[in-house]
């Protein structure tokens, strides 16, 4: 399928792995650079057909390096136990879709470091098996001595320390372990990652414009530029996020929750259908704690009854769909709503229950938090509006 996600190719250990539509263009690319540029015309008396087979093969060894770089960092976040929801190779690299964010900064760290790391041992692999094992001069030699190289860019570009780079991330969870504000450090190292496109974009213009020493690096002036301003939108996109999650953190989920009377109490022996008779007429804001005997035990949502198959929607009770409070690990009055969004993403779930001392207090959902950010945090909650 074409779309915003690509298209999915298969799926390793688990994880889906997608082919953005821009990757088609650099491997066309990649493929074409490699049949008339690394391989000279004088080698092994190959021919035409030949020099576009070894690119293709070349170009697919080098994607599926670039693979190995995501899985590196996929393996790593899985290892602390986070959800990755799928892998998409595009354009000149690769993103792996973490479902979480970090808790610490030593997982940033690890999660970060990994792929450059897993780059620069392939790049070093291809490049000693180029010397060492294959024939001098060979038409194989030279794509191998190639793959290193690309991959050792690979490793090294991605190090460069301005978020969302790699090397951003790693400043980032190196800022972050100092400070100890995640969102600090997210846009520190969002700035760095601004700066960084600025300077290549400024670079890639100068070697446009001019013959002047400092600008020949080898690297096409266009790419540079094209990467920079990548680079810059992305890292305008850290910063908004940082700002985006500093609002949140200052969000009390017991400001956000909806309480009785606004949050209707309806007993759990009541039918579905008997409690929303015509579901078309649903608010869908609508929030319901559930209760038994006067004490209230559960959650559920209009949301949740709009989604429920017909056969449950006329046959069970608000027992058999509530979230019960026990069932997901519940969130505090005073949980910031950063928390309360991480766990509605990780529990998959519409809204979470507030407790207190083992009492159900309200529900928070993601429609609660969205208002309250609409409004812009309280100058009571932000001291530092404008800066
Ligand atoms: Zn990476």
């Amino acid at each position: 399928m074409f779309g915003g996600q690509g298209i999915r190719v298969g799926r390793i250990l688990g994880i889906p792995i997608r082919l953005d539509l821009s990757f088609f263009f650099v491997f066309a690319l990649l493929v074409f650079l490699i049949a008339t540029q690394v391989l000279p015309d004088s080698l092994d008396g190959l021919g035409g057909a030949e020099r576009w087979l070894y690119g293709v093969v070349a170009g697919i060894i080098y994607f599926v390096s670039l693979l190995i770089h995501e899985l590196a960092h996929s393996l790593m976040a899985k290892r602390y136990g986070m959800e990755v929801s799928s892998i998409t190779l595009f354009f000149f690299g690769g993103v792996s879709l973490i479902r979480e964010d970090s808790q610490r900064p030593g997982q940033e760290f690890w999660i970060a470091v990994v792929g450059p790391l897993a780059s620069l041992i392939l790049g070093a692999g291809f490049i000693l098996v180029a010397y060492f094992a294959l024939p001098s001069d060979s038409t194989v030699q030279r794509l191998v001595f190639a793959l290193g190289v690309l991959n050792g860019f690979l490793a090294a570009f991605n190090m460069l320390p301005g978020f969302p780079l790699d090397g951003g991330r790693v400043m980032r969870s190196l800022i972050w372990r100092v400070t100890g504000s995640r969102h600090r450090a997210t846009r520190a190292s969002a700035r760095l990652g601004q700066l960084l496109g600025a300077i290549m974009i400024i670079y890639g213009i100068g070697g446009l414009l001019t013959d002047a020493a400092i600008f020949s690096s080898g690297f096409s002036p266009i790419w540079v530029a094209l990467i920079g301003f990548l680079l810059i939108t992305q890292a305008a996109q850290g910063v908004k996020a940082a700002e985006l999650e500093r609002d949140l953190a200052r969000l009390r989920v017991g400001e956000l929750m909806l309480k009785p009377p606004i949050a209707r109490m309806a007993e759990a022996s009541l039918p579905v259908h008997i409690l929303a008779p015509s579901r078309a007429q649903l608010d869908q804001q609508d929030v319901f704690i559930v209760s038994e005997g006067g004490t209230a035990v559960g959650i559920t949502s209009a949301v949740q009854i709009l989604l429920l198959e017909e056969e449950r929607y006329l046959n069970d009770t608000l027992r058999d769909i509530m979230l019960e409070a026990g069932e997901v690990q519940p969130l505090e009055p005073d949980s910031g709503a950063d928390e309360a969004l991480r766990r509605l993403q990780k529990e998959r779930t519409f809204v979470l229950p507030v407790v207190e001392r083992g009492r159900l207090l309200g529900v928070v959902g993601l429609e609660q938090i969205l208002k309250a950010l609409g409004q812009g945090p309280s100058p009571r909650l932000d001291p530092s509006s404008g800066a």
